[in-house]
């Protein structure tokens, strides 16, 4: 019995860490197997598409970020609680540092868990941005699958030549009164792409989400922005990139508009707007 529980024990540490708030993950992560589905997705209008138009159709809406190339990266997936071994591995996390390959995500008291809030909020975005011509490639095809690990969705920005990677996440502070957005950012920068493209990013997606009345975090960063050397996805990006922690999960208003379509379609839209007036500056 005293061998069964030293097996069983470590196994409920592990799930219990991983339950937690979800500061410490970051976009990226390689696919746990060959046979897991991690190629990226491209949605429409892809370049090998024979039946979809090309963006430069001047009935469509298409703005000057026309034909650029955005990667949007949910953060977790639905599949990954239950697979503790494949997304605790260790994978490169920049730095010299490694990080699991991937982790659960928090959740609403009421339950919603991020991985459903991040994959339907970044399907929103990446419908808007199509829309307007801007090709969009996912980091992640589903909300039912494991990982991809942080350095495997960092790579698939990299590999798209990406003009802008944004991953998608929410935080699980329970911390009392803790609420708002913040937007991270590689700091100190690793590359180029980490420094002035990646800042005026963040600053862009933090100006626009406060224009569309969402509030800057009072427990995180400085003025909605939080500069983090520790985040995998930022550090092995060689791209334009930033994760969006779009509000506290355990705030009661938080969670209720997250909870919502409507709230999740404005954390889109605003997200949406962002990109796409990073992309045309
Ligand atoms: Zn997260």
């Amino acid at each position: 019995m005293v061998a069964v529980r030293r097996a069983i024990a470590p196994l409920l540490l592990a799930g219990a860490l991983l339950l937690t708030g979800c500061s410490d993950d970051a976009p990226a992560a390689p696919a746990p197997g060959p046979s897991t589905p991690s190629a990226p997705v491209t949605s429409s209008p892809s370049p090998s598409s024979t039946s979809v138009a090309p963006p430069a159709t001047p009935t469509t809406s298409a703005t000057p970020a026309a034909g650029k190339v955005v990667v949007l990266d949910p953060g977790h997936n639905g599949g990954n609680a239950a697979h503790p071994a494949e997304i605790n591995r260790p994978v490169p996390a920049g730095r010299g540092q490694t990080k699991p390959c991937n982790t659960t995500g928090t959740s609403t008291d009421a339950g919603y868990p991020e991985h459903a809030f991040t994959f339907d909020v970044a399907q929103r975005v990446g419908k808007s941005l199509s829309d307007k011509g801007i090709r969009v490639v996912y980091t992640r095809q589903n909300d039912s699958g494991v990982g991809p690990c942080v350095d495997r969705r960092a790579a698939i920005g990299n590999e798209a030549d990406a003009d802008a990677v944004v991953s998608i996440h929410a935080d699980g502070s329970t911390t009392a009164g803790a609420n708002g957005f913040h937007v991270a950012y590689s700091s100190p920068p690793l590359n180029a792409a980490q420094g002035e493209p990646s800042t005026k990013l963040a600053q862009v997606v933090r100006d626009t989400m406060r224009t569309s009345g969402f509030s800057t975090s009072n427990y995180i960063g400085g003025n909605g922005l939080s500069a983090r050397s520790d985040l995998a996805g930022l550090n092995l990006s060689t791209r334009p990139a930033v994760l969006v922690e779009c509000g506290n999960m355990r705030n009661a208003a938080e969670a209720a508009r997250m909870t919502s379509a409507d709230g999740r379609q404005q954390y889109a839209s605003a997200i949406a707007a962002a990109i796409e007036a990073y992309l045309a500056s």
